[in-house]
């Protein structure tokens, strides 16, 4: 298969499997037992030139393409699925930068891109996630800028961000309508920093609430069009959902590995237990459901490249990798037995980092309703 990429693609898989094996995976699991963000591994990302993957390269980006992204975060979360989750906050926000920002913000990117300012996207509230049209947070009008009111729930690398793109309504117009980003600089006053949420797993990415109380904003703190950040989202989250599926896909990979390894060494009744049915199984399928999550993710990202919609296609790799990546990171644990619920086998935190990837960038009950749309769309 690996015939089919260009070699750009390849070379980038190389170099983030590399950095991958020798700088992430001997720090993952003190990343996740002592849940901290660390600053050396996003920036030695930084340095390799990571964040700006698919970011063209008038942007300072290298200007390669959506498979290749899905291609790095593969291979990060193989090693560490937080870390990898931290990769993906600046290369979709240097996008979006791109895509969306004033001249102002577009001066910023370079700074992302090296890692001296970490950018923090804050869409969910408590009582709004799903519900991305009923958000309550607003940025009214004040003087020649903004006042900005509200709480934002579950923000990853809140805790370290320096730039966050707030979502809030800056209208009165119902549901998406009023909805816009604006850009805000953390070390404003009224902004408070919650606690690093205690998560069950994706540890160090300092996940917090953030509250804004009368924070103001300048004039040019809008990103896109006043009013149309409901739509930029919802187009933006095509990328990003391959980006997760792709991590989950990384993860799924790891989890197969280690369990055929395992299941090579370990020995029960007289022989390796690869030798039994029941085991041989579970990892052929494991195999059979990476490859067809790999080709699906892949196709997408084809599509997307190619500048064609990919709403669906898009839905549909996130549903798929992350339901079967839970199945088989779960089997993975299986085979290694008693070992797999244990804190000695990396296998155990992959079981709890894998989770979150069914339930952000869209609950994978929302990826069916947005799946089902389609279809019924297609039908029509
Ligand atoms: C670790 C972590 C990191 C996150 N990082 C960020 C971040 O950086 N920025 C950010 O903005 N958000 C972030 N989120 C928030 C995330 O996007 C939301 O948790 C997610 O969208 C689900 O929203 P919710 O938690 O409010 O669940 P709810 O929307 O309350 O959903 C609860 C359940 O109801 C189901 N449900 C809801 N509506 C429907 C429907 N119409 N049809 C069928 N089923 C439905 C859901 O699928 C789910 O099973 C993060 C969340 C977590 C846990």
């Amino acid at each position: 298969m690996d015939r089919f990429y260009s070699q750009d693609q390849k070379a980038l898989r190389e170099t983030a499997r590399r950095f991958a094996e020798a700088e992430i995976l001997p720090r993952a699991a003190a990343i996740d037992r002592e849940d901290r963000f660390d600053h050396t591994l996003y920036k030695g990302m930084a340095d390799l030139g990571l964040f700006g993957i698919c970011l063209r390269e008038g942007a300072g980006g290298a200007g390669l393409d959506a498979v290749a992204a899905c291609i790095a975060m593969e291979e990060l979360a193989r090693c560490s699925g937080a870390v990898a989750n931290a990769f993906a906050i600046p290369v979709e926000a240097t996008l979006f930068f791109d895509h969306h920002g004033t001249a102002a913000h577009k001066e910023l990117i370079p700074k992302i891109l090296s890692g001296d300012i970490i950018p923090a996207t804050a869409v969910s509230e408590p009582d709004h996630g799903s519900d991305v049209a009923g958000i309550r947070t607003t940025a009214v009008r004040e003087g020649n800028g903004w006042r900005l009111n509200g709480t934002k729930a579950w923000v990853t690398l809140g805790g370290v961000a320096d730039r966050i793109m707030v979502f809030a309504r800056t209208g009165a117009e119902a549901g998406h309508r009023s909805i816009s980003c604006l850009l805000v600089d953390g070390a404003l006053p009224g902004i408070a920093r919650g606690k690093n949420e205690e998560l069950l797993g994706m540890h160090g990415l300092d996940d917090c609430q953030i509250t804004f109380s009368d924070v103001l904003l300048p004039a040019d703190s809008v990103m896109g069009p006043e009013k149309q950040a409901f739509k930029m989202a919802m187009s933006n989250f095509n990328f990003s959902r391959l980006m997760m599926a792709s991590m989950a896909l990384g993860m799924a990979q790891a989890a197969f590995e280690d369990a055929t390894a395992y299941a090579k060494d370990r020995k029960q009744f007289g022989q390796a237990i690869i030798g039994f049915q029941a085991v041989q199984f579970m990892l052929a399928d494991m195999s059979t459901d990476i490859a067809a999550a790999r080709l699906l993710i892949h196709h997408a990202a084809r599509l997307h490249d190619a500048g064609e919609p990919i709403a669906k296609e898009a839905a549909q790799a996130k549903l798929f990798t992350t339901d079967m990546a839970m199945k088989h990171v779960s089997n993975a644990l299986q085979i290694h037995g008693g070992n797999g619920y244990s804190r000695e086998y990396r296998i155990e935190r992959i079981f709890r980092d894998v989770r979150l990837a069914q339930i952000y960038e869209g609950t994978n009950q929302i990826q069916r309703l947005i799946i089902a749309r389609q279809v019924e769309k297609e039908a029509a």
